[in-house]
């Protein structure tokens, strides 16, 4: 990795997205957290009316059996049927509704309050029961009902002296008045008030329930807000880098490819890392380029434009029309030079050739190598009325390579030369090799110019 690429500065797509995840993850935990909350406190409350309503319905198993065992006892009273001794002791003891109900609540989370409530109604119903047997007793007895198959309990009460001197209708009013007087009544309302003071005890403790888990609800339901909506924020956040971060520079670079440009050095790491690297194979794609155009148009020997350059110029400056004047160059006698010399001697008058020419012409004119011996200046610009300055051109030029102060060998050079104000045509190019020609008739080292007949 160069040290271009060591350097880049800029936040790290891999990074952020680890962090979203992670960030995301947490969230969608505590999403998760919030609803098995918000279930449970669901379920609290829901549990909380159960319970109340299962307490009250054990609670009313109390009253009911107390108010059973009271008709019970009263029906017997009246109609004197043994039927209703029966009932009252199978629910004394078989049924047991009354002890079943506190069994349950016992059991449930009543509070201590409540449940005393409960015991003491028991117990006045327990205290009334000697009452209502006590009065079985006397209708037994007045009704001269045979005791033997009576429950144990009233088998063993015994009646005081007063009430067994009574008669028996006496006895059947007295037996009325235990189980119908105000006292009766009384001890009646004392259960049914302790019944209904567990209610309303229990009713409260429920509220107080009801309100604590509603209250948690309500705070678990606001959290669970609260993370939804920041994992909404969360979504929106990774929108906008996705196309901060990525779409953007992604358009960027899609538009710098079309237009053959170097990839701006912008965005996040990963972008900017990929950017250096395409800049680079950029870079190293044009420099290449660029050196294979310039061999592909240049004389390796020279440097000077070569066949294939002076083609294509001749071709561009057929286009544009202009005033041009084509001068065709040959060293004269060169075979010689070569077989005196060497080809290498031959080569560094080549070189010596298209160094002077360069020199010797403008620098906007174009010096061209288009032939083993032969050259060729297209000059810019340039009219008939340059004839003598570019005679005195190649008059100079000639003079250099005639006496060399280099150790090389002599030469002279023949040059072609015609003018055209219509750019570059084929007649230019005819006209200035037959002046050559003329030259190279007449005795060399010298220049020609095209008349036109
Ligand atoms: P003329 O005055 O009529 O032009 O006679 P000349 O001997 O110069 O004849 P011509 O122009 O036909 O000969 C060109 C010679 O240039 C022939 C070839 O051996 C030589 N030559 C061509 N390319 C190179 C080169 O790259 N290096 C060297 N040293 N010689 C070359
Ligand atoms: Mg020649």
């Amino acid at each position: 990795m160069d040290s271009k690429k060591k350097n880049i500065k800029g936040i790290r797509i891999r990074t952020i997205s680890y962090g979203l995840i992670l960030i995301a993850c947490i969230l969608y935990i505590l999403v998760l957290c919030a609803t098995v909350e918000l279930s449970m406190e669901y379920n609290s409350l829901s549990k909380a009316t159960d319970d109340y309503v299962a307490s009250v319905q054990e609670a009313s198993q109390v009253t009911d059996a107390s108010d059973y065992l009271t008709m019970e006892t009263r029906l017997y009273v009246i109609n004197m049927n043994p039927k209703h001794v029966d009932n009252y002791f199978t629910e004394v003891h078989v049924t047991r509704r009354r002890e079943k109900a506190l069994d349950v609540l016992e059991k449930q989370n009543n509070s201590a309050e409540a449940y005393g409530y409960l015991r003491k109604a028991l117990e006045k119903s327990n205290e009334l029961m000697e009452r209502e047997i006590y009065a079985m007793k006397l209708v037994a007895v007045a009704g001269g009902q045979n005791t033997e198959d009576f429950p144990q309990e009233i088998k063993d009460v015994s009646l005081t002296p007063e009430d067994q001197a009574l008669s028996t209708e006496a006895m059947l009013e007295r037996a009325e008045q235990l189980v119908f007087d105000e006292n009766y009544q009384e001890m009646k309302s004392l259960i049914n008030d302790n019944i209904n003071s567990f209610f309303d005890s229990v009713l409260a403790a429920t509220q107080q329930e009801q309100s604590d888990s509603s209250q948690d609800l309500k705070t678990a339901m606001g959290r669970q807000r609260l993370y939804i909506s920041l994992l909404f924020v969360l979504n929106i956040f990774n929108f906008i880098l996705v196309i901060t971060l990525i779409v953007k520079p992604l358009q960027v670079y899609i538009r710098c490819i079309k237009e053959e440009k170097m990839l701006e050095i912008s965005g996040a790491y990963e972008f900017k890392y990929l950017a250096l690297t395409y800049n680079d194979i950029y870079e190293v794609n044009a420099a290449n380029e660029a050196m294979l155009r310039h061999k592909a148009e240049h004389d390796a020997l020279t440097g000077l434009i070569n066949r294939g350059g002076f083609d294509q110029l001749k071709q561009l400056l057929a286009v544009q029309k202009k005033q041009i004047a084509l001068l065709l160059v040959d060293v004269d006698k060169f075979k010689e030079v070569n077989d005196g010399f060497g080809h290498e001697t031959g080569d560094k008058i080549l070189r010596k050739v298209a160094k002077t020419l360069q020199e010797n012409f403008r620098s906007k004119d174009y010096v061209a190598r288009i032939g083993g011996d032969e050259f060729s200046v297209i000059m810019l610009e340039a009219a008939a009325d340059m004839t003598e300055r570019i005679r005195d051109k190649i008059t100079k030029i000639n003079r250099q390579l005639k006496n060399p102060d280099d150790g090389l060998p002599p030469v002279s050079l023949s040059v072609g030369v015609a003018f055209s104000d219509d750019g570059f045509t084929d007649d230019l190019y005819r006209n200035t090799d037959s002046a050559l020609y003329q030259v190279k008739e007449h005795g060399r080292c010298g220049c020609d110019f095209y008349v036109p007949q």
